[in-house]
């Protein structure tokens, strides 16, 4: 079978995605690869594809249990005999896996790096066919990383112990100098075809707000979404929010590393298998969350600096459906984060000096980290230019190319107002500016019947104009010196005189409304599938999106397959999938197709 074949029939995706056929290419030649490719990219399939068409068993050093168990599970859901190898087997187990092994029967082991010195795992490892071992999480070995592993400084040890040399490839999303070069060397790479693909991410929407409330602005986010994280700076914040949530009536577990294992353990499956809407957690929660239907991850504090940032809200979209990433922003959370700084290296061994150099830097990433909450200028091209990259023009999918501002004319709003006050002096009265707003907006109330306001010509000619909108409106003629405030007073200025003369107008730029989730044209057919979905993985203890990806549901949304072959059309839809779920997934979308007929 060929790299194409794979891809499609077993993988049901239409084509590879930006450097995934390079890797596979260059693996398949023989040849060493350093892969460097940010979250979400698809790393797994470039050693995935090659480890179907080599022959032989890959091995793959994988550095968390969960991360295995997500892989081999999805692996043997589209058909392809897989494997993981780690402390939670039992012996009957791991003898069985061992067995199957030297049948030739399993196409892919995967392992975590302490097994590399287990007696029995090295001998089974020396007999039979390695053609590649491929290294997830590379950045592990090194020091400069931030997750290093000392069992990574084994790998290239264990290599050497093989009868022939296999194809060694790395895969990390950590692009430093310093690391790259780590891998490089401690892993051993021999003359590596090395490739870092761009870090965008085109269908992450991202967006920073300054809402009064976060509380408010977060349950508002929320509404009708099923999957999000939400990130807090503390733990205590992930408590408070949490249950701020559960008092909303969200569904909403949560995780920070002062919960018991057996608790967090929970939570996360409970997040994974779509049991709770939300999960709200501290940094803790994230490596090892290969959970794709991600849809939305909210920070609702500022993270230390634009490497975590960029990491955690990446959790978001990874199967490239599209994905929100909101920040939301207070002065008052730099302040905590500079707290954290200052406490974060007092228990280390570091000397003085070296703490304070390390709170230096740290210092100068919080301020990177706050100029991106400030900005007005594109969100994503701010990222991929502390990234290093370079990204030319303005995105128009980030909360300030797209939603920030829209500019209005006014301008017979303003005359209103003005004329408001003007109808006042007439009557020998100043009023201050909220008596103002209540007479245009025509609001009968005991100091207006008073003073006998409800007879006046501008009583009312505001109705039907949106109080916040006249309130902005009405802040923006004080701003700009038409009107004047003193005390409880306001007068019209010479400004003011000159606009309605000389018939001027009045421009202003208003914050649009902010985007809300994408939903799909046939949202209904949607939640069907959805519903289908959870029923289906429930049946067989798997998370949801093992069985489809949310992209592959958009998909179905969008081509309403009508039969087996329009199926297999969908992206993420394999033969064996659609063996095994098409029916189902068949029948609700012919259904729906039934009762609304074709478009
Ligand atoms: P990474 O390890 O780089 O973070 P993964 O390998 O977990 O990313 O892949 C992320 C998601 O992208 C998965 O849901 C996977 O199915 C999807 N994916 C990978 N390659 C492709 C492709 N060529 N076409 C469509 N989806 C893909
Ligand atoms: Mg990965």
């Amino acid at each position: 079978m060929d790299k194409n074949e794979v891809l499609h029939k077993y993988f049901g995706h239409s084509g590879f995605r930006k450097g995934q056929e390079q890797i596979v290419d260059n693996i398949l030649g023989g040849r060493d690869c350093l892969c460097v490719m940010p979250t979400g990219a698809g790393k797994s399939l470039c050693f995935q594809i090659p480890a179907l068409v080599m022959n032989g068993t890959a091995l793959v050093i994988s550095p968390l249990i969960s991360l295995m168990q997500c892989q081999v599970e999805d692996l043997r859901q589209i058909g392809i005999s897989a494997a993981y190898i780690n402390s939670s087997l039992e012996s009957e187990e791991y003898f069985d896996i061992c067995r199957r092994a030297y049948a030739g029967e399993l196409k892919l082991i995967y392992a975590a790096p302490e097994r590399l010195s287990s007696e029995s795992f090295l001998k089974m490892c020396s007999e039979i066919e390695i053609p590649l071992v491929a290294i997830d999480e590379a950045h592990c070995v090194s020091h400069w990383g931030q997750d290093f592993r000392p069992s990574y400084l084994k790998i290239a040890g264990f290599i050497r112990t093989l009868k022939k040399r296999p194809v060694v490839a790395a895969f990390t999303a950590t692009a430093t100098y310093a690391v790259k070069s780590d891998i490089k060397r401690l892993l051993e790479l021999n003359d590596p075809f090395s490739i870092t693909t761009g870090f965008d991410r085109p269908n992450l929407f991202f967006e920073v707000r300054k809402p009064e409330s976060k509380d408010d602005e977060l349950l508002k986010i929320l509404k009708n979404v099923s999957g999000a994280i939400v990130y807090c700076s503390t733990r205590k914040n992930v408590e408070n929010v949490g249950e701020m949530l559960l008092r909303n009536g969200i569904k909403a577990a949560v995780y920070h590393a002062g919960f018991t294992s057996e608790e967090r353990k929970t939570a996360q499956e409970d997040f994974l298998h779509d049991r709770v809407d939300v999960i709200v957690a501290t940094n803790a929660f994230g490596m090892g969350i290969d959970k794709s239907n991600v849809p939305l991850v909210v920070h609702y504090n500022i993270p230390k600096d634009l490497e975590s940032y960029y990491q955690e809200a990446g959790r978001a979209g990874r199967d490239g459906s599209p994905a929100r990433c909101i920040l939301l922003y207070s002065k008052g959370d730099v302040a905590i984060a500079k707290f954290m700084i200052e406490r974060s290296h007092e228990d280390s061994e570091l000397s003085f000096e070296e703490q304070n150099e390390l709170k230096k830097r740290d210092y100068i990433r919080l301020k990177k980290m706050t100029a991106y909450c400030e900005t007005t200028a594109c969100l994503r091209r701010e990222i991929l230019l502390y990234f290093g990259e370079n990204y030319p023009h303005n995105c128009k999918n980030c909360g300030n190319c797209v939603n920030n501002v829209e500019v209005e004319d006014v301008t017979v709003e303003a005359q209103k107002i003005l004329s408001c006050v003007y109808r006042l002096k007439q009557r020998g009265k100043t009023e201050n500016i909220n008596v103002i707003k209540n007479i245009l907006l025509g609001i009968s109330d005991s100091y207006s019947a008073q003073n006998g306001y409800e007879t006046l010509s501008t009583f009312g000619i505001m109705k039907n104009v949106k109080p916040k909108r006249l309130q902005l409106i009405a802040e923006h003629l004080l701003k700009e010196g038409y009107i004047e405030q003193d005390g409880q007073i306001c007068v019209l200025t010479l400004k003011a005189d000159e606009f309605i003369k000389k018939k001027q107008t009045v421009i202003m730029r208003f914050e649009k409304k902010s985007i809300e989730q994408p939903v799909p044209e046939n949202n209904e057919l949607f939640e069907k599938l959805k519903a289908l979905r959870k029923k289906t993985a429930a049946a067989l203890g798997v998370p949801p999106y093992v069985v489809f990806t949310d992209a592959t549901l958009l998909d179905m949304c969008a081509l309403l397959p009508k039969n087996y072959e329009e199926l297999l059309r969908v992206s993420g839809v394999g033969v064996r999938k659609a063996e095994r779920y098409g029916k189902k997934f068949l029948l609700v979308i012919n259904e729906y197709y039934k009762k609304t007929g074709p478009f």
